[in-house]
């Protein structure tokens, strides 16, 4: 098969059996091979036949800063597992070194070398299947989340096909170009394995309050997205396209690069603190509530705030604040001209 090589990723990160690994960040170097089907690219001489590396690149890095693990090997199959979901790559070698290793003796470099695949085969190769993913590949090689809700219905469901989940996804950002940002999040959203971005919003622009002054306008947009990982697997990988678009968490409601939420998943209704449903504050965010309701004029968001997202909007107070900038953007980058 194809393949594409990145070598010498290299990121800090905190990874090892000391406690103060865990406290110091050393430098990672990684190596990457991805296996996949480059003939059609190789025709079209087209990006979207093929894989973004940068985006590549951008992920390893995000995951070698942002998880911790006591062995380079579960580094490794962390960053297996999150470069697979990216759905055309079928295999990957990972080899990840850790020059600074703590040894008592010089020595050049210590690194381990993985390789994983997709579909697992009875030659017996892994299946991928571990924490950052939460994604397992079946027979068919129809990838699907492993985790499934308690109703026992959906389980029998998903023995005999995967089940595709509604997702809507607000993006939001006000630092550097954030239109870059929610367009590139909306090609990694599309990329992962099970998912289909089914509607982009028209983009917003909104004034910031209850930020300092001099605080960016934020930009926003609303996708629609049909997915077959359940809400907490969603919002896991939303949390890794942030990352790789330097999102840190420091600062609640500070500016950011990119804030990517789950506003509704299947008009489920959740008081979770880590995942409440539909969106807690999403009902009286006109910035939420403008594009959602230009993508599908009939939304209504579930619960005890719920209704129709058209109403929300009229009774929002600061729905004149927030200005549809662009209809096109996703095509020609929102430039504010049109
Ligand atoms: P807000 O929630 O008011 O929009 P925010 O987006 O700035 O604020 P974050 O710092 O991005 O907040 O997220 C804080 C936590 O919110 C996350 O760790 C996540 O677990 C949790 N969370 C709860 N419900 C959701 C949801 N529906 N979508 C995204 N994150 C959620
Ligand atoms: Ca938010
Ligand atoms: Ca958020």
């Amino acid at each position: 098969m194809d393949s594409l090589r990145i070598t010498g990723i290299r990121a800090w990160g905190r990874h090892g059996i000391l406690p103060e690994e865990h406290q110091n960040a050393q430098p990672y170097i990684v190596d990457i091979t991805l296996f996949l089907d480059l003939s059609k690219a190789g025709e079209n001489n087209s990006i979207t036949d093929t894989v973004d590396y940068g985006q590549v690149a951008n992920l390893v890095a995000s995951v070698i800063e942002h998880s911790t693990s006591d062995l380079i090997e579960a580094l490794a199959q962390q960053i297996a597992s999150t470069v697979l979901q990216i759905s055309k790559i079928r295999r990957v070698i990972v080899t990840v070194h850790k020059p600074h290793a703590p040894l008592k003796i010089p020595f050049a470099d210590v690194s381990t070398t993985i390789e994983r695949s997709r579909i697992a085969h009875d030659s017996g190769e892994d299946e991928i299947n571990d924490d950052a993913s939460e994604l397992k590949s079946n027979d068919h090689g129809v990838v699907q989340s492993s985790i499934h809700s308690d109703r026992s219905h959906d389980h029998q469901q998903s023995q005999s096909r995967p089940r595709v989940h509604r997702a809507i996804i607000s993006m939001g950002g006000n630092l550097g170009n954030v239109r870059r940002a929610m367009r590139e999040a909306i090609v990694a959203m599309d990329g992962i394995t099970g998912n289909q971005v089914m509607g982009i919003s028209p983009l917003y622009r909104t004034t910031p309050w209850g930020m300092d002054d001099h605080a960016p306008d934020f930009y926003n947009a609303i996708v629609e997205l049909d997915t077959l990982l359940d809400a907490p697997g969603l919002l896991k990988a939303l949390q890794l396209i942030e990352a790789a678009h330097g999102r840190s968490h420091a600062v609640h409601w500070g500016s950011r690069p990119l804030d990517l939420d789950i506003i509704d998943f299947d008009h489920q209704v959740s008081d979770d603190p880590s995942l409440t449903l539909p969106h807690p504050r999403a009902w009286q965010r006109a910035f939420v509530l403008a594009p959602l309701a230009d993508l599908e004029p009939d939304a209504v968001l579930p619960g005890e705030h719920g209704g129709k997202v058209a109403d929300l909007l009229a009774a929002c107070p600061d729905k004149d604040t927030v200005r549809r900038v662009s209809d096109e953007w996703i095509v020609n980058g929102g430039s504010e001209e049109e």
